[in-house]
């Protein structure tokens, strides 16, 4: 079954109003009929979500998904690099799903870390990637913006990806916020 983008991104507008007001996630479904049908049928997730690894930000619960619902992808500062572009190209061209959306997050500590300078090992990788991104820009919340519009970019060097986007393929960027709950889906 193929979901449109459009609807896709009608479900991730409904579950996050949902989830704002929420004290479980009493909509996504993680019955067992459900456990049962996608292992015997597949997935057929609706949305891709690359999203920040942070515990506050948890992609299932903000958007009242269950089994089989989002196809996700978590690095620290959701920044993406190839194996990442390769997941979401297996989930486009395999998997039939219609909608990307890579989801920032306000107060994002690999954000701050990038506007203060502040890295080390590692982390170092991610910091200066988010650091290109946001160039002199020192409010957290634009540097998160342009943090994801810099992950879409990324996205889009992929010529399958690319193709796709012929085929009802959508790519959106968003901003989770961390106190509300709420999703703003950006215009870039
Ligand atoms: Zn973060």
């Amino acid at each position: 079954m193929v979901i449109p983008a459009k609807i896709a991104k009608e479900w991730l507008i409904l579950g996050n109003d949902d989830y704002i007001h929420a004290k479980s996630n009493h909509k996504g479904d993680i019955s067992i009929e459900k456990r049962l049908h996608t292992h015997k049928h597949g997935q057929n997730p609706y949305a891709v979500i690359i999203c920040c690894s942070d515990s506050r930000v948890i992609p299932e619960n903000i958007f009242m998904a269950g089994i089989g619902d989002l196809f996700v992808i978590r690095l620290a500062g959701n920044v993406i690099d190839d194996f990442g572009i390769g997941s979401i190209e297996y989930a486009v061209s395999h998997l039939n799903t219609k909608l990307v959306v890579v989801l920032g997050h306000t107060m994002c500590g690999a954000v701050k870390s990038a506007i203060d300078d502040h890295h080390e090992s590692f982390i170092s990788s991610i910091i200066k990637e988010i650091q290109f991104a946001i160039g002199d820009e020192k409010d957290p919340t634009a540097c998160s913006k342009l943090n994801v519009i810099n992950t879409k970019k990324k996205i889009l060097k992929s010529k399958l990806i690319k193709q796709e986007l012929q085929n009802g393929l959508k790519i959106e960027t968003a901003l989770y916020h961390t106190h509300s709950g709420h999703v703003e889906f950006l215009k870039k």
